[in-house]
């Protein structure tokens, strides 16, 4: 059992902000006396006296498992502060040193926690495995000055630390957000930018829903009509006016298998995992536009240029489709080594299937009641395969119907019906409901709001959101593994869009999946949001300003 699922533990407040959240402007003023680690730390107990970086200041490494650590560290020091920091090996530790150490037998921390102890002669970060590690150095960047994130070097700036003790470690396994690009291609620089913020707040699954009715967005060698013609449409859905379209043709665009390596690389150096989408049986015309044959009709098809659903959806009565499937997926997983794989399953409509020969057979073969047990079907197929290569199913609450396949994990977006049916017959669950987790529906009320799908979640409600259902045992809540944003990408015209969507919503999801329930406080994490947003501004992040102003 996680330690910090079920530790009931004195938290030390890092913040004495006794205010209402809409009068933070006043009750905030001495920040820069505060500790505003977002997500807060289990336990934090604070001491008198600064460590202050140096010309001498060194990365201390007591395990060879922990250089990529130290080295990530080196370079988030060094840019900002011009000095240049050795990573070195080195079994006494001396003065000035940050000592990154692995101590096994802190099993109780789990994989990601961490010490954190900072004197004025030298700071110490322990984690049982190097996640823990990271983390810890993920805090310290949070206790340095906001300075610290600049590219280039700052001038007049004292390099401290307060001296604290943290013990910290994550309430859930997955915390996570989506991005979009299938709707909206994202650049692998952009994702990468994103993958970092994501490690300053201890995020750790980033989901890419990578093809759509509206594009095919990675390249699959076997197959590369799949991006040639899928990766390109007419035009898109206007801004300010989305029933018209903008008649500018987009694409080609996608991202390269090397450039799908390179995203991964980053963020597994970052513990990030890549956890790709590809869509099936629905949101899939992208693909039935380069293979027709794919479809119940036969098409011929044109890519979508509206956002909503699609009727033409995979032909489950045709074993093609199967061998098709396959092939993609095996590629995928040739590119992502992440355990789960997710393979949508939401919003597909049974039209075509109704009327389709092919499907008809299928379903009467197999015994099949209806179009939804043909849907369960297909997604039993799937699963038996990618479980048979070692990996496991994720995807969206339509799976359920017709019946669950045995290793299908749920990720639960209609609310939080399907994540509790789900656990309550002992399958794994990430929750994501729109009333808390959809970070495309509208942060604040008013005409200044950029253009959202719809839908209205604040950052509070954000907050507010408790992943474990009432509903549920305790040992039915172990299969909640997490919960994940998810930034869907029609409206996010530009990198700065997803941005605004993003943050501070991540921040409050972030403490929502690490820290303990009853350590939460809104009007203190209020406080540390609002000094937070020096550090995004020195990182150039368009993120959404508390007091509801743009940038
Ligand atoms: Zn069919």
């Amino acid at each position: 059992m996680n330690f910090c699922r079920t530790m009931v533990r004195v938290i030390v407040s890092t913040a004495a902000c006794f205010f209402s959240a809409l009068s933070f402007a006043t009750a905030c003023s001495s920040l820069d006396q505060e500790i505003h680690v977002i997500p807060k730390p289990v336990k934090i107990e604070t001491a008198e006296g600064k460590f202050v970086l140096t010309e001498k200041t060194a990365v201390i490494i007591k395990s060879r498992d922990l250089i990529d650590v130290g080295r990530y560290l080196a370079e988030i020091i060094e840019p900002a502060t011009g000095k240049r920091v050795k990573v070195e090996s080195s079994w006494f530790p001396r003065s000035g040193g940050i000592v990154l150490r692995l101590d096994r037998s802190l099993k109780e921390l789990g994989d990601e926690g961490y010490l954190f102890r900072c004197t004025p002669r030298w700071i110490t970060i322990t984690g049982a495995r190097p996640a823990g590690v990271f983390y810890g150095v993920q805090t310290l960047r949070q206790l340095l000055p906001v300075e610290i994130e600049s590219k280039q070097k700052i001038e007049g700036v004292v390099w401290t630390v307060p001296c604290l003790s943290i013990e910290d470690c994550p309430r859930f396994k997955w915390r996570g957000l989506l991005l979009d690009p299938a709707r909206r291609f994202i650049a692998k620089d952009y994702i990468v930018k994103y993958i970092d913020l994501m490690a300053l707040y201890k995020l750790n699954h980033l989901q890419l829903h990578l093809t759509d009715d509206q594009g095919w967005r990675i390249e699959i060698k076997k197959y590369p009509r799949l991006t040639e013609v899928g990766s390109i449409r007419k035009e898109s859905p206007m801004p300010g006016n989305r029933k018209q379209g903008d008649g500018k043709p987009y694409g080609p665009f996608f991202y390269t298998q090397d450039q799908i390596r390179e995203i991964v690389a980053y963020a597994a150096k970052r513990f990030v995992t890549i956890v790709p989408e590809i869509e099936m049986p629905g949101h899939s015309l992208a693909a039935s536009v380069a293979f027709p044959e794919l479809s119940c009709t036969g098409g011929p098809f044109e890519m979508r240029t509206k956002w909503g659903i699609e009727p033409d959806i995979y032909c489950a009565g045709n074993d093609r489709v199967f061998d098709f499937v396959q092939d993609v997926l095996i590629e995928v997983m040739d590119l992502f080594p992440s355990t789960f794989i997710h393979i949508g399953g939401d919003e597909a409509p049974k039209d075509r299937w109704n009327k389709c020969p092919k499907c008809q057979v299928r379903i009467q073969k197999e015994g099949l009641k209806d179009a939804h047990e043909l849907q369960s079907y297909f997604v039993r197929r799937v699963d038996k395969f990618l479980t048979s290569k070692g990996r496991r199913l994720i995807g969206w609450d339509e799976i359920l119907e017709g019946g669950v396949a045995p290793g299908a994990t749920v990720m639960s977006w209609r609310g939080i019906k399907g994540g509790i049916a789900a656990a309550s017959e002992g399958h794994d669950v990430v929750m994501s409901p729109t009333t808390h987790c959809y970070f495309d529906y509208a942060q604040g009320k008013g005409d200044s709001e950029p253009e959202a799908i719809g839908g209205f979640l604040p950052l509070e409600k954000v907050y507010g959101y408790e992943p474990l259902p009432d509903q549920l045992s305790a040992d039915q809540k172990k299969h909640i593994l997490g919960a994940q944003g998810n930034v869907w990408g029609e409206y996010m015209w530009t990198p700065q869009n997803i941005e605004y969507f993003s943050y501070p919503r991540a921040c409050a999801l972030a403490e929502v999946v690490w820290s303990p329930a009853k350590a939460k406080n809104f009007a203190d994490f209020v406080c540390r949001v609002k000094a937070n947003e020096k550090r995004l501004d020195v990182i150039g992040i368009n993120y959404r300003k508390l007091d509801g102003q743009r940038k």
